[in-house]
């Protein structure tokens, strides 16, 4: 069974929780240097990217974080998580760090604001069946580079990317209760262990 962290610095940590141990992984949440060196894959959940990053700098996590990412760990990162995951973020805000791992630009609130968030039918390459994207002032990602595949557009937007062993979507599969893409990510997950 791969042991999952999902890093609970912010975020709907406790719902990537669930859905990491409906799709057969041990999950546990990372806070700590040692619990992080500790797991075989890692979520960066939803939240507040700005927030998690700057907590990231306090609990000492962000250099780890970005060296075992740098080295291999598998991660998916959902919505905020995706954005952390950005090796640019175009509109950063001050104090705002990005761990790095994906070769893609993502703008932040590219949906709009809280009261624009949306729900949608997407197709997602490596699913049979589209899954029920929860879009909650979601990004999108703006232009990849050469070694990252587009897994998932929405209205003309690229919503959702593989490099490598780290994965990113702009919604929250963890709140819809279909478990198909932390299954995806298990998967990967015990390839590379
Ligand atoms: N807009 C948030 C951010 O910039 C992400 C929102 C979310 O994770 N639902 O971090």
């Amino acid at each position: 069974t791969p042991v999952i962290g999902v890093l609970a610095l912010q975020g709907d940590v406790r719902e990537h929780c669930t859905a990491l141990a409906a799709a057969g992984a041990a999950a546990r949440p990372v806070r700590r240097p040692e619990e992080l060196a500790a797991v075989d894959g890692l979520v960066l959940p939803g939240g507040e990217s700005t927030t998690i990053s700057k907590l990231a700098v306090l609990f000492g996590l962000l250099d780890p974080l970005r060296e075992r990412i740098r080295s291999g760990l598998p991660v998916y990162g959902t919505c905020a998580g995706m954005i952390l995951l950005a090796d640019k973020i175009l509109d950063p805000r001050s104090g705002q760090e990005t761990l790095g791992g994906i070769d893609m630009i993502v703008r932040r609130n590219a949906f709009g604001r809280q009261n624009e968030s949306f729900e949608a039918a997407v197709e997602v390459k490596g699913l049979a069946d589209p899954v029920h994207g929860v879009f909650i002032r979601a990004p999108w990602v703006e232009s990849v580079g050469a070694g990252a595949e587009v897994l998932a557009e929405h209205g003309g937007h690229i919503v959702a990317v593989r490099q490598g062993n780290a994965l990113a979507t702009s919604f929250h599969p963890e709140l819809t209760g279909d478990h198909r893409l932390h299954g995806l990510f298990a998967d990967l997950v015990r390839a590379a262990g």
